[in-house]
Formats: C-alpha cells, structure tokens, sequence
C-alpha cells in the first residue's frame, strides 16, 4: 500500500487565503488585526521563522510589529516591552520567539504575556483554560496537526493515537486537542518501554521527537495517519522524525517533511491572532 501523501502546504495557503478574507472584512469594520514578534538574539533558525512570520503576517493584510533585542538584553527590558505591548490596542497578539538566551526565565516571561495577546498558546492559564475544556489560544503547531487529521478522517472521536513527545509546546497541547476531539489518546516520551507496539495499535501516530526518521514504518498499523512534526536538520537536508520511505509503504495518510505540518504553524498563529482580534472586540469567533 502507499500511503496518500497530506498536502499540508496547500491546505495552510487555503487557510490563509480565508485568514486574507476575514481581515478584509474585520478592516472593513475599522479593525485592523496587528501582531507583535519579539526576537531576542541571532539564533539562525529563529531569524528565519521571525522573518516568515512577519512576511505572512503583512500579506494576509494584519499590522506586523517587530521588535530585535540583542543576545546580551537583561530580562528586565523584555518584560518591559511586553508591558507596553500588552497595553497597546493597535496589537492583538504577542510572540516571543523561543529559544529565549540561556540568562531569561522562559516561563516568567510567556506568563508576562496577556493571556488574551497570547497567540502562541504557552501561557499557563491558557494551557489550564484547555485542559479543563474552557475557551483558550491553543498552541500553534498542534492546532495544525489536528485541522489535517480532522480535515483528512472527520471524526476523531473512539480512534486510538499515539503523540511521542511530551513538550509543553508540541506534544502536551497535541494530546489535550485529540482528547478534546475524543480519540483515546496515548503519550509517548524517552521512557516509554514499548513504543513500536504501542504505535502498532494506533490509528494516530503524531511524532514531535526531534530524531531524524525514528519512526519506522514496521511500527505503523496499516492504513493509520502519521502526522510528522519533526524537522532535523541532517546531511541529507531537512527530514522528519517519521521513516518517510518505509512509513509512506504502510500508512494510509502521512505528512512529508517538509511541506506537511511545517506550513500549518504559522498560518494558525494568523487564525490565532485573528480570533485574538476578534475577541477583543466583542465578536464572535471566526469560523
Ligand atoms: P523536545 O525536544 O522539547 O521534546 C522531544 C520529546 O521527544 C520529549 O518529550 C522526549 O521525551 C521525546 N523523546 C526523545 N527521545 C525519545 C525516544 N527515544 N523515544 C520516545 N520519545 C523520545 O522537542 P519539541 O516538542 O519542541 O519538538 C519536537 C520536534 O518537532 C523537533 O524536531 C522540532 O524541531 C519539531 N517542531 C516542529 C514545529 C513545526 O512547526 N513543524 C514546531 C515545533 C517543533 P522526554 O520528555 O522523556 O525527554
């Protein structure tokens, strides 16, 4: 069998083509959604995602604020930006571009941030706000992978899933989205003792490792969705943390890397500070 391979490039440019629409219409009523991006240091990979971010941002018609504060910046004048941006009106949404330097307490500054501005979804009330089922920001890249899992099977409710990671950004958030949606859900990390079975009972196989194609496709039920969140920079180029050869012969659907999940992160953080926008205003959630 060979697995349909997700387009999740062309699913995040459907998705911010529509994020294009709403903006009009929101700009049309006055309201110009605006999203501030903080970059602390020169970390390569970061540059590139701030840049992309902000490029997005400005082309689906949002104001896109940024701010550089160099490597050596005391955790103090950061806090201090992100005072003054979360009581600036003209800005719905706040990121702070992480890794932050070694010197910053990571989780005072993301709880600096209003939870309301807070677009990423990192911010301890909103992560409480979706673990108890409330209205929250839910975090970016998970969020992603739940629109292509919805997207490609419908109802999730009843499937079994298996997220291997256990970060507060990936793959927490992805086992709280699938549990919301009902699947019975499974949460791997480096101590689970029996993973190739374990991902061998899954309908749903999400991998946030971080380890250039760990996932074999030996350890795939056939006809299961994998979605591959990893990106590992390897001699090879970029590659996932999914066994794309061996995968792509057992799954029924998988995501390639990159062009899968990669894309749908930053078109959520736009639905995300689109819905932040919206809140602020007293409307209704975009749809
Ligand atoms: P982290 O390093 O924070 O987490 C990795 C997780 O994998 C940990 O929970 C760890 O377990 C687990 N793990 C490590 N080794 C094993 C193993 N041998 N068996 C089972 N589990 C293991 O990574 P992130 O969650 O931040 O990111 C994961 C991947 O996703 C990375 O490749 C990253 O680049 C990518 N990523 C992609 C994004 C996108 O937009 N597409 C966005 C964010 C991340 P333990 O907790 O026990 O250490």
């Amino acid at each position: 069998m060979t697995a349909k391979v997700i387009d999740g490039k062309a699913f995040a440019a459907g998705l911010r083509e529509q994020i294009k629409l709403q903006t009009a219409a929101m700009i049309a009523q006055g309201i110009t959604p605006g999203l501030a991006v903080v970059l602390v240091g020169e970390d390569p990979a970061s540059q590139v995602y701030v840049r992309s971010k902000e490029k997005q941002t400005r082309e689906t018609g949002m104001n896109s604020f940024a701010h550089r504060l160099s490597a050596e910046a005391p955790q103090a004048e950061l806090l201090a930006l992100i005072e003054q941006l979360n009581t600036d009106p003209a800005v719905n949404g706040i990121l702070v571009q992480l890794p932050l330097p070694a010197h910053m307490d990571e989780a005072a500054v993301i709880n600096a941030i209003r939870p309301e501005k807070d677009v990423d979804g990192f911010h301890i009330l909103n992560v409480g706000r979706l673990a108890t089922g409330q209205k929250a920001m839910v975090p970016c890249t998970p969020l992603g992978c739940l629109m292509l899992l919805r997207d490609l099977l419908g109802d999730l409710s009843g499937k079994s899933a298996v997220v291997i990671g256990r970060s507060n950004i990936v793959g927490k958030p992805m086992a709280q989205l699938l549990l919301r949606d009902s699947a019975t859900v499974t949460i791997a990390h480096s101590r689970t003792r029996n993973l190739p079975e374990l991902c061998g009972q899954a309908d749903i196989v999400v991998a946030a490792v971080g380890r250039p194609n760990f996932v074999h496709g030996d350890w795939i039920k056939p006809g299961a969705a994998v979605v591959d969140v990893g990106i590992n920079r390897t001699d090879d180029g970029l590659v996932g943390d999914v066994d794309f050869a061996t995968a792509s012969q057992v799954a029924g659907a998988i995501t390639p890397v990159p062009g899968g999940v990669g894309p749908m992160t930053i078109a959520c953080l736009l639905a995300n500070t689109l819905t932040a926008t919206a809140r602020a205003n007293g409307l209704p959630d975009p749809e």
